[in-house]
């Protein structure tokens, strides 16, 4: 045998004994109000998916606002309990990050999303006396944690909205991993993570979704990092006055945010991480946005404004292809 033939064969068999057992499966399921599919590739990948499942409804079961069984409910609620570690993490990490972003993300505005509506469905106007009245129930350094007891004022009340589905994918991924899955792409409702690359050894492609058709106005390579996308057009109501407003506030007025931005995208490692940040960059607006991430230059960032402008960060110039027509392509540097 002519020793390049021995050697495919080498390679093939070694390739064969490697891939052996090795499969493709999905699954899709509804959790915190979001239609979630997931996919992975490795060795027992239904048993592995079936874990996932109940790894995300146990965290669903602690943090819900609306499960009357839930940590989060009964803390919200003035009971007085030990909490799970799921809500424990997302309280410390929530607070951790109110302080370092000076409050604009705030994990206790729950009273004010409440008078809009926005936890219910049933939207109004509140007054502005109500929001006065209910904006120092949002002052999140009042919460106290306590060993695993967690403290706060009667008519106080947490909402892990802005990072539980991070939250709840970076812990699918150390599941899975642990799991023996070496590739896997979860969507948690727009929220993308990967574990890995795809099984063919290629960067997945993540379309980025315009915030006015839908449809992807841009797309990037990733592997190993969440894709976390904040979106004024994924929830809002229009008021009598016909005036939209969004489920994103600044905490400091009590109203939705209305600063010209559509949509932020973070693209980083851990989806907790992004899924603050995509909210917090929401929140901030474009100056403020950009100089977090002069300081902070952990992450990468896309902005869609209103005008349709796009703006997006240094790190991904190269990277991210773009289908559709913008006012202005902007590059935010150092
Ligand atoms: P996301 O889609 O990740 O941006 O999260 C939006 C959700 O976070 C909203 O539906 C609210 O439940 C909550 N939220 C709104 N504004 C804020 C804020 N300024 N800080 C923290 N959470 C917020
Ligand atoms: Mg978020």
């Amino acid at each position: 045998m002519n020793k390049y033939v021995l050697l495919s064969a080498i390679i093939l068999a070694a390739f064969l004994f490697i891939s052996c057992g090795e499969k493709k499966a999905s699954t899709s399921l509804n959790a915190m109000d979001t239609f979630m599919t997931i996919q992975v590739y490795g060795k027992k990948p239904d048993a592995a998916l079936e874990k996932t499942k109940e790894r995300i409804y146990q965290i669903e079961r602690n943090i819900s606002t609306t499960n009357k069984a839930s940590d989060v409910y009964r803390l919200n609620h003035s009971e007085k309990i030990s909490v799970s570690t799921d809500t424990l993490t997302l309280t410390k990490y929530g607070l951790d990050f109110a302080k370092q972003t000076d409050g604009v993300f705030n994990p206790a505005l729950y009273p004010i999303t409440s008078a809009w509506g926005f936890t219910t469905g049933d939207y109004k106007v509140p007054s502005q006396n109500q929001i006065n009245e209910l904006l120092p129930l949002t002052d999140y350094s009042k919460i106290q944690i306590d060993g695993t007891y967690i403290n706060m004022e009667h008519g106080m009340a947490l909402d892990f909205g802005a990072i539980g589905k991070g939250y709840t994918g970076d812990e699918v991924i150390r599941l899975l991993k642990d799991n023996g899955i070496k590739s896997a792409l979860l969507d948690l409702g727009g929220n993308i993570q990967a574990l890995g690359k795809k099984a063919d050894g290629t960067e997945w492609t993540i379309g980025i979704k315009s915030p006015w058709t839908g449809k992807a106005a841009a797309a990037i390579k990733i592997a190993d990092k969440a894709v976390i996308t904040s979106g004024g057009y994924e929830r809002f109501f229009t008021a009598d006055d016909g005036h939209n407003y969004i489920h994103i506030f600044d905490s400091k007025t009590g109203k939705p945010v209305d600063n010209g931005i559509a949509g932020v995208t973070i693209i980083t490692e851990s989806g907790l991480y992004a899924d603050a940040l995509s909210t917090t960059m929401f929140v901030m607006g474009l100056e403020d946005a950009a100089s977090y991430w002069r300081h902070n230059s952990d992450f990468e960032m896309i902005i869609f404004t209103e005008n349709q402008d796009l703006y997006y960060t240094e790190g991904l110039e190269e990277k991210l292809k773009l289908f559709a027509d913008f006012s202005s392509v902007n590059v935010i540097r150092k």
